[in-house]
């Protein structure tokens, strides 16, 4: 039977109409083959719009529908929801771009139309081949995994939790917090750090939904949206969490110490450790590496002293097994180590700190007390803070790192406050886009905060003084500025273990190696890989608020598709002819979404709808020409080339 095509045009306001001649386009479609109706009209995502769709296709029995307008990215699904209202699959609709493809991208009306007339017969001789596809629903475990326990992971647990789903929390330290326990006071409003974040914590660490799964890490994830498994292993801590007390005996009794990596290596720790006093869980572990029972089988002063019995060196790594619906990749970022910038002197020079060490020193709870000095020595009076150490420099991030001039400030707001030294802060541009931080950079600028307006080249010790030396780009003169103390404000850098955490769970990652989310604007915190998720720093640097908005919002996403109970998959999938397969597993190796396996009896591929997103690799890769994607097979591709290419004669491909 013929199929009977409606084609609609919009005039999307001002924005195709006054480049494309419609009304030309309109009586062009008019005339293409199995085309029954062709209409334009000012707004078809409207109301009035999708109402003239529906009404056509019931009274003039419509079973295909082309409109060109926007981009599918904006409105396939409007149209598509609206063909499915008036009664047809939602795969017999195509979508022509006339406003990006052709009005947004020339003044040239003649041309302008001229292709959208192209575009129309591309669409309408495609959608005459389409066939409708069923589409189908999963159901959705209800339940998710947070990967990484510090501010974002806590967020969006609790979100979830106490929405009533089931949230397992893994985070790899020892206690959940993330970098932000580590902070001493929060920009713009100086609040401590640990005081607002340790609630958050200890909520996280009693709700009822949450099962706290620290000291661990994803081993292997499978699985799709709504259904995914996942292998967590658990770390032996050595201690029983049922039995601790959190008393805190076997530390204050272990002779051995080690770097505490919590203060950045300034300070020690025992090898039977909290990382701090605030740690959710309150509950040790045995660092194997330093304990001396581990190393040498003598010592265990921790087990003689612990009256409940806590202490089990026999204890084991465990492999846990869950099913969740979703995930949450909330894994941060980790700091710019800056001794690679030799000139800087970390490392060389005494004095040259970073910026996680300052936040250490100047923490009451922190390896000094609280006081800025290194080592004993004396408060400096004189302290420099540069900028952009690691960030918005081609030899190492190109990105800016969002947050440092904000921090920067903030230390350079608690130096005069503690110390009542002479502070520069040494800038490349100042960045303080956010609720009241323009008004914190004006607050700073009236404590006597020196900034130079430089990207200093170079730190230099002379006579047991640090001197920074830079070109003053505003002043337009060179500065040498003897300092006691220089604070490097370090970038905000993705894990090193990024690349590893995104292929276990199947997602991408952006050119500076953060995780990508599917859209920038419209969909900021789901990936390519339907039913994960990204939040906070681990998807790019930002700072606090930005952080917990994101994970509310991923938290929200989660939600929607949990509380359903089930979820429609992608219908438009590859599908194998067994026939023709030869058995090669081109197809298997290269499927970035792991949708294919090998039948091993039958030696054919074999492609999980579920799992396929229908993106086309195993078909353009399947040297047997073995796999056809539905909704894209050859003969539907070559008919909407055929259309663009519809006055070249003679035609390239006969279809
Ligand atoms: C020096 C400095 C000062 C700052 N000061 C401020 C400030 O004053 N105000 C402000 O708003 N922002 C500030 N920020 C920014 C702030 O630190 C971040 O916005 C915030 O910490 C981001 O939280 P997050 O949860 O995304 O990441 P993180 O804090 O990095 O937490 C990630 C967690 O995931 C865990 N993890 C990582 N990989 C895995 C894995 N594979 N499996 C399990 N767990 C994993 C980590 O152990 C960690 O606990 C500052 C940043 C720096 C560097």
């Amino acid at each position: 039977m013929k199929p009977r095509i409606g084609v609609y045009i919009c005039h999307c306001g001002a924005n195709i109409a006054p480049t494309v001649d419609v009304e030309s386009v309109r009586e062009f479609a008019e005339g293409l083959d199995s085309v029954v109706v062709a209409r334009d009209y000012k707004f078809m995502c409207s109301e009035p719009g999708q109402n003239m769709i529906k009404e056509d296709a019931e009274n003039l029995q419509l079973d295909r529908i082309v409109v060109a307008a926007c981009s599918p990215q904006m409105h396939e699904a409007t149209f598509r929801r609206v063909c499915e209202e008036a009664g047809i699959n939602r795969y017999l609709f195509q979508q022509a771009n006339i406003r990006e493809h052709c009005s947004w991208v020339t003044h040239d009306s003649e041309q302008a139309t001229k292709k959208a007339k192209a575009l129309v017969t591309a669409a309408a001789r495609r959608v005459a081949r389409q066939e409708s596809l069923e589409v189908r629903e999963v159901g959705v475990t209800p339940a998710a995994l947070i990967v990484g326990g510090g501010i974002a992971g806590i967020q969006a647990a609790l979100d979830i939790a106490e929405a009533g789903y089931k949230v397992y929390l893994v985070e790899r330290e020892p206690s959940i917090g993330g970098h932000m326990i580590q902070l001493d006071k929060t920009f713009p409003t100086l609040d401590c750090s640990a005081c607002i974040l340790t609630p958050k914590m200890a909520q996280a660490g009693s709700h009822p939904n949450i099962e706290l799964m620290t000291y661990s890490e994803v081993v292997e994830a499978s699985g799709y949206v709504g259904n995914f498994q996942v292998k967590i292993r658990k770390k032996p801590r050595y201690v029983d969490e049922s039995k601790c007390t959190g008393c805190g005996i076997c530390q204050e009794k272990c002779p051995w110490t080690a770097d505490n990596e919590f203060d950045v290596g300034l300070g020690k720790r025992k090898a039977i450790y909290t990382p701090f006093a605030q740690a959710v869980p309150n509950v040790p572990v045995i660092d194997t590496e330093h304990c001396v029972y581990f190393q040498k089988g003598t010592c265990r002063a921790c087990q003689k002293f612990c009256e409940a019995k806590a202490i089990d060196f026999e204890q084991s790594e465990e492999l846990v097994e869950v099913e969740v619906g979703a995930i949450v990749l909330t894994t941060g970022y980790e700091t710019f180590d800056p001794s690679i910038i030799y000139q800087y002197g970390y490392k060389r020079l005494d004095n040259v700190i970073t910026a996680l060490e300052f936040e250490r020193l100047c923490n009451a709870a922190g390896p000094t007390g609280g006081r800025i000095a290194l080592n004993g020595s004396a408060e400096p009076e004189r302290v420099a803070i540069i900028h952009c150490v690691g960030s918005r420099d081609r030899n190492y991030h190109e990105y800016c790192s969002k947050v440092c001039c904000m921090y920067s400030m903030k230390f350079a707001h608690l130096v005069r406050e503690k110390t009542g030294a002479k502070v520069h802060e040494f800038y490349t541009d100042l960045r303080s886009s956010g609720k009241g931080y323009e008004e914190f950079y004006n607050r700073i600028q009236n404590e006597g905060i020196i900034f130079v307006r430089s990207r200093p080249p170079e730190v230099l010790s002379e006579n047991g003084n640090l001197v920074v030396q830079c070109e003053d780009t505003l002043a337009d003169c060179q500065r040498r500025v003897p300092v006691d103390m220089v604070i490097l404000s370090t970038a905000l850098q993705p894990r090193s273990d990024a690349g590893e955490v995104a292929r276990l769970f199947g997602i991408s990652r952006s050119a500076d190696g953060f995780f990508l989310e599917k859209h920038p604007k419209l969909a900021p915190v789901a990936t390519m890989t339907d039913g994960v998720f990204v939040a906070g720093c681990a998807q790019g640097p930002k700072d606090i608020p930005d952080t917990v908005a994101q994970a509310s919002a991923a938290a929200a996403a989660v939600l929607s598709m949990i509380s359903k109970g089930k979820i429609e998959v992608e219908a438009a999938t590859s599908v194998v002819d067994e026939e023709l397969c030869s058995g090669c597993k081109t197809c298997a190796s290269l499927c970035p979404y792991n949708a294919i396996s090998f039948l091993a009896d039958k030696e054919v591929a074999q492609i999980n709808d579920v799992l396929c997103k229908g993106c086309g690799v195993c078909v353009a890769a399947c040297p047997a020409g073995a796999i056809t994607g539905r909704h894209f097979t050859d003969k539907q591709i070559l008919a909407e080339i055929e259309g663009l290419l519809a006055d070249v004669k003679p035609p390239l491909v006969a279809v």
